[in-house]
């Protein structure tokens, strides 16, 4: 008898499952929306060229070791990183009152910042958007934060409920933790408008929310590095302070290298550095330091200004690529005379749709097309080429009719 005899089975990951589901189907016209990982034209995932050559510059290195890096990470890719996010005459970097340590990617970021938050702020509650990614609640929770949500979709417009979220903010207790997605929201891809973000601003501010960025998706969602981390820049040039969490997960395609940064805006640099001995505290007996490769790749990337150039010439074209499958996906549903209004395929950003299609409409389609996505009607529109179109326009026609 084992002394794990009486352990109940957990159930699969909401998103992760959908990738288990998909594997067991045996069928030739199967098609995985559901995780959120870029695929290029023809299905496969995507290493970038200048990954590639980073990668060869670190190997050729022979001076390189495999010594621990410090509890915070490598320095060049924490400072690098800040620049990124921030923007490169940010007065927050030059007044050095940001603190940035090296993460296990977004994840990862998030987890640190939440566990910071938790043993050193003095309002635990955390809002969240609703919906959102599956993780936060959890990630939130488990740190110890108590977590509430915002209003943030509307179905009716399957765009943004503005309103909604500005009346649940006004009326959050001062001092409490706000999660933004600083681009690209997963999994509705509805982002507000800058104007929109300058209102959120100002309540925030005006209340004293601290907010806490996820930015999983820079440069991803439109193309740009800087359009895509506004929301960010604009919270940090009116000298507040924030926290924010970084993956380059999807922007360098460095999923597995778990690759990622947490940065906290402080109002003083002695602030900053006393954040930062206390981040310490946190990771140590986490996970003592994180791991050299992910990093060292990304700061070869970011310090050279031609693999810089390079980096955002391949991150435009996955961008662009999702952009183009947002239309021929519209375009194809217009075509068939589909029922219903789709204009939210192209008006919604970043590698997901937020379809409106239920949960026996999703069932549907998995039964019936062999279509993978997850109950919410989300697809990743990273997963969809010009050759799947027509399929998954068959099945959405066939759900809705
Ligand atoms: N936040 C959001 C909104 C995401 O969509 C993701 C990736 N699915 C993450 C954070 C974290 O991803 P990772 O840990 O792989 O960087």
């Amino acid at each position: 008898e084992s002394v794990f005899g009486k352990i109940v089975r957990a159930p699969e990951d909401p998103i992760l499952g959908v990738t288990v589901a998909y594997n067991k189907d045996t069928s030739p016209v199967k098609l995985n929306l559901g995780v959120g990982a870029y695929r290029t034209e023809e299905g496969k995932p995507l290493v970038l060229n200048v990954v590639r050559k980073a990668e060869q510059l670190l190997v050729n290195d022979q001076s390189r070791v495999k010594e621990y890096l410090p509890i915070v990470g490598l320095v060049d890719f924490n400072k690098l990183s800040a620049k990124l996010i921030l923007g490169a005459d940010s007065p927050a970097i030059k007044d050095n009152r940001v603190t940035t340590v090296q993460c296990l990617s977004g994840t990862g970021s998030l987890r640190v910042g939440a566990e910071f938050l938790a043993r050193h702020y003095h309002q635990l509650t955390i809002y969240i958007p609703q919906p959102t990614w599956g993780n936060h609640p959890k990630v939130f929770t488990l740190a110890g934060l108590s977590v509430k949500t915002y209003r943030y979709y509307d179905p009716a417009t399957r765009g943004l409920n503005f309103q909604g979220l500005l009346e649940d903010l006004r009326a959050a207790p001062s001092g409490a933790i706000v999660l933004l997605h600083a681009c690209a929201h997963n999994p509705t891809g509805v982002d507000p408008t800058l104007e929109q973000w300058e209102q959120i601003r100002q309540l925030m501010r005006s209340k004293g929310l601290l907010p806490f960025f996820d930015s999983a998706y820079q440069g991803f969602a439109s193309g740009s590095l800087d359009a895509d981390a506004q929301s960010v820049r604009m919270f940090v040039a009116d000298g507040g302070e924030c926290l924010v969490a970084q993956s380059y997960a999807k922007n360098m395609g460095l999923y597995g290298e778990r690759v990622g940064a947490l940065s906290i805006v402080c109002k003083t640099e002695d602030v900053a550095s006393r954040v930062e001995s206390q981040l310490k505290l946190v990771i140590r007996p986490m996970y003592s330091s994180p791991p050299i490769h992910g990093a060292s790749i990304v700061a070869t990337i970011l310090k050279d200004s031609t693999m810089y150039k390079e980096w955002t010439l391949e991150l435009k074209a996955m961008a662009d690529r999702i952009i183009s499958m947002r239309q021929q996906l519209f375009d194809a549903l217009s075509a068939r005379g589909t029922p219903g209004d789709w204009s939210h395929i192209i008006k919604q950003i970043g590698m997901f749709t937020f379809t409106g299609l239920n949960s026996e409409q999703v069932a549907f389609m998995t039964k019936e097309y062999h279509i993978y996505m997850t109950s919410d009607g989300r697809i990743s529109m990273a997963g969809l080429s010009s050759k799947t179109v027509p399929h998954l326009t068959d099945a959405i026609h066939a759900a809705v009719t």
